[in-house]
């Protein structure tokens, strides 16, 4: 492993050492950060994010709201001064955008059933669709061929507690082919049911990398298929159900990141990156999923543009679309980038909504946590919780920046509350705690502004090799092979 253990030294020999490189008194860098935290915690932080998310809804990845919203932070960055800001354009091999679903059940009671569409999922034909339902606890190609009988003109209902008992990132890979499969024999639509309780959804999608769906699939409540299965598992159970969703597709869709940059003064060809996804799920309007981390980003940027003067690295900020669909954005900013990652000397992600700050994770790099301990030691030390953290994850976009071997952190947060409202309807701007908020958009911005002020990077970049050794031990190799972001 090409890992350097540079530093394990206390604050205060960094802060001299940073002081003897940039002949700049002590009082100047504690000034800064100080500015920073004083122009956060007065800022206008709260109504950005009132803006984004109540002006622009929610910002489902090709939408007409997702690429207004993207203007709008285009015109943000460049309010506060910073020149180079752009709109980088990927492609999504399909827009999508949803309409409506109605589900009921017509036998043996009738009753509405809560349901909506996965993302990406097709439009039933006119009229909807109805028929008795077959019950799927085993997604294997060869248990969905040898049902093969019963499943044609059947609307299937998955049995989540069999399907999904090792996990759903386990199943994740199986689902895509078995969509596919159960088109293939026959079968009208799929009930894939929620795992929360009172019948709540949680918006996810039908498929990876935006990609239409091979068959309408329609999330259910949770009580709504507990009593199906209830049902059908009586003597002569049966149970008809009718359903109907018609959604809106495009073809190949051009979707936009938002980057602006900071030059640096010193090394203005070395950048780190301070990112998050502007695009959201649209059951409630992306309050804090991910409109709370796009709006630190553009706090951030307020503050650092409003010092006296850049620091030593240029600092990028971006905005990413396409992360709900599979992390697109910021893959493929790294794909269009690939020739100057060399430069990339970190990448800051912040992608877990406004809870209480906690700290950062490190994704699984010994060298990033010691580099980063200094920073911690004044910044993050006592919050609660680890603020350092080992945990590896592919879950966010800071994602495809680990995979290039790039020092890549992603700022942890209280999660308890986060949880009750990601990607459901209630994910909306009322949640937001306003002080909690501003605290993690002082932590980003006062990181961003140390690391790219360091006279050092703040660890190396680490080659393929050791990023499979980060990977394999973390489990998430099949998942990364699956989604097709990792070679080993
Ligand atoms: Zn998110």
């Amino acid at each position: 492993m090409k890992i350097s253990l540079r530093r394990s030294l206390p604050f205060s020999v960094v802060l001299a050492l940073v002081l003897a490189c940039a002949a700049e008194p002590a009082g100047d860098v504690q000034q800064t950060a100080d500015h920073l935290v004083g122009s956060i915690l007065t800022g206008p932080s709260m109504n950005t994010l009132h803006e984004l998310a109540d002006g622009f809804g929610p910002r489902v990845s090709g939408s007409p709201s997702y690429e207004h919203a993207a203007e709008w932070a285009a015109d943000r960055f460049r309010s506060y001064g910073i020149q180079n800001v752009r709109l980088e354009a990927f492609t999504l091999p399909n827009g999508w955008q949803r309409g409506w679903a109605q589900g009921e059940m017509t036998s043996p009671v009738e009753r509405p059933l809560h349901v909506a569409s996965l993302g990406w999922s097709p439009s039933t034909q006119q009229g909807g669709v109805q028929g008795d339902v077959i019950v799927i606890g085993d997604l294997s190609a060869d248990s969905i061929k040898a049902q093969a009988a019963q499943i044609k003109d059947h609307i299937v209902l998955f049995d989540a507690a069999k399907a999904f008992a090792d996990g759903y990132r386990k199943v994740l890979p199986l689902l895509r082919p078995a969509y596919g499969l159960l088109r293939d024999e026959g079968a009208l639509a799929v009930l894939f049911p929620d795992r929360e309780k009172d019948n709540v959804l949680n918006a996810h999608a039908a498929g990876y990398h935006a990609t239409l769906g091979p068959l309408p699939v329609v999330q259910t409540g949770m009580e709504d298929a507990q009593m199906m299965l209830r049902l059908l598992q009586e003597p002569k159970g049966r149970v008809t159900v009718k359903l109907e969703v018609q959604n809106a597709t495009s073809g190949t869709t051009q979707v936009h990141n938002v980057v602006a940059e900071i030059r640096g003064r010193e090394h203005p060809d070395e950048w780190i990156l301070i990112g998050a996804h502007l695009d959201s799920w649209d059951f409630g309007t992306g309050a804090q999923d991910n409109g709370t981390g796009s709006a630190m980003v553009l706090e951030a940027a307020r503050a650092i543009a409003s010092l006296a003067q850049p620091p030593r690295r240029s600092i990028r900020f971006a905005l990413w679309g396409g992360e709900e669909e599979g992390i697109l954005g910021s893959l493929a900013y790294t794909q269009a980038h690939r020739a100057e990652l060399d430069k990339c000397v970190a990448v800051l992600n912040t992608d877990n909504g406004a809870g209480h700050p906690r700290g950062w994770k490190v994704e699984g790099r010994k060298d990033l946590k010691a580099a980063m301990e200094p920073i911690s030691e004044s910044l993050l030390k006592g919050l609660s919780g680890d603020d350092l953290s080992m945990d590896v994850t592919y879950d966010t976009d800071h994602g495809p920046f680990l995979l290039q071997g790039i020092p890549a952190l992603d700022l942890e947060v209280d999660m308890a509350h986060y949880m009750e409202i990601h990607h459901k309807s209630s994910d909306t701007f009322d949640k937001v705690d306003p002080l909690n908020f501003k605290a993690d958009a002082a932590i980003v911005a006062v990181t961003a502004w140390a690391v790219a002020q360091d006279p050092q990077p703040i660890s190396a970049h680490i080659d393929h090799a050791a990023v499979g050794e980060i990977i394999r031990k973390a489990g998430l190799e099949d998942f990364l092979k699956e989604l097709g972001v990792w070679n080993p």
